[in-house]
């Protein structure tokens, strides 16, 4: 059960005294509270686990303080809906806000690889105005000679070049719990120029482990990639790991399923899920078109393929968008072959910017009726 209390509630004024007194005196029930920061107001919400199923749903609204009352599923208890289309979605970081209803594209590199590459990545971006990119510097390889990514040799500059050009938030992907510690040092180290979005690869989904690390910290937010072989359910279970254990500002990314029925694309592109995923949680929702389709090619009307299901994923009303490019594909260290070139970076903002009309049009027709 998930009391949520009443807008900017004081936790030293006399009615939460009381409201804490009730729930102290409950010895069958614990409890703890998580605060939801939004735009406007922060949100606390009270979760009761134990013999909650002798509580009764009426009185609890009752209590000082206590606006709403949600009767949750076992799964995903922090972060879902639990079939309330009012919950509060999304934070904000480092001044970007996140939620079910924003978009925000991430453009970038797979993997660092030259200082050069990275500035002009971020150069380009800022000229069109953006705030956000990827880039990583841990990499997960299937093969074990291939390279792993430049790791925390490279982050001081690449925080420095990203305060130079105003980016103020990095997707960058942890495989191991050293690098959150490793990632903090050099933001210290350079004195904060930008954020990261600590992400989650697919092949990590279901690391345990690593998820209890990455969700212990609350600075960072978290950039959450759903299984490539397990089913969706699964993958959102694993998501609330990292609420569960104190980190809610989690964002889901589809990035394709492996399944031979995917082919010639690299995965299964999985964008229908993104309604779903919003039906079912409170969490932004990412699709990643790069490790989806895993190529550059071109349909017969022009169009990348790349193009094609970012559309659909927009259009169905993603807010995140994680997309490869590159200066020079073909010297890329890791995934050459799926990045967009620096002269599609604007067209492809464009081609965004079409979707998101459309949607934002579909979305306004829905709510008319
Ligand atoms: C990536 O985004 O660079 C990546 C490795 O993605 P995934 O974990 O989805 O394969
Ligand atoms: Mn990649």
């Amino acid at each position: 059960m998930i009391l949520i209390l009443e807008p900017n509630v004081e936790r030293d004024s006399e009615r939460f005294n009381q409201l804490t007194k009730y729930l102290d005196s409950n010895e069958r029930v614990e409890y703890s509270m998580h605060d939801v920061h939004g735009t406007e107001q922060v949100l606390t919400e009270v979760y009761l686990i134990g013999d909650t199923a002798a509580l009764s749903m009426d009185y609890m609204k009752s209590l000082p303080c206590v606006d709403r009352v949600v009767r949750v599923q076992e799964s995903y208890r922090v972060l879902g809906r639990h079939g309330e289309k009012d919950r509060q979605t999304g934070f904000t970081y480092n001044g970007v806000t996140f939620s079910q209803d924003s978009l925000h594209v991430f453009a970038g590199l797979c993997a660092v690889d030259t200082p050069e590459h990275v500035e002009l990545m971020m150069s380009s971006l800022k000229d069109l105005g953006q705030e956000c990119t990827r880039m990583g510097a841990y990499k997960p390889r299937t093969n074990p000679y291939s390279f792993q990514g430049h790791g925390s040799e490279c982050l001081p500059w690449v925080f420095e070049l990203a305060g130079k050009y105003g980016i103020k938030v990095i997707a960058m992907e942890v495989t191991h719990e050293s690098h959150i510690e490793e990632i903090n040092e050099a933001l210290e180290q350079t004195g904060h120029p930008t954020g990261v979005m600590l992400q989650i690869g697919t092949r990590n989904t279901q690391n345990f482990e690593l998820l209890k690390s990455v969700g212990r910290q609350k600075t960072h937010p978290v950039l959450f990639k759903r299984g490539f072989g397990i089913t969706l359910n699964e993958s959102l279970n694993a998501a609330e790991y990292l609420a569960s254990e104190g980190n809610p500002n989690v964002i889901f990314a589809l990035r394709g399923m492996k399944n031979q029925g995917g082919d010639p694309h690299r995965n299964m592109v999985d964008f229908t899920h993104v309604p779903v995923v919003k039906r079912l949680t409170r969490m932004p929702v990412c699709i990643d078109p790069s490790h989806s389709v895993g190529s550059r090619d071109r349909a017969p009307d022009g169009m990348l393929d790349v193009f094609h299901a970012t559309a659909q994923g927009v259009i169905a009303g993603a807010n995140l968008v994680l997309v490869d490019f590159h200066p020079a594909p073909a010297k890329a260290l890791v995934d050459g072959p799926q990045a967009l070139k620096m002269d599609e970076l604007s067209w492809f903002f464009e081609d965004v910017a079409i979707s998101r009309e459309a949607y934002l049009k579909r979305r306004q027709r829905a709510s008319d009726r």
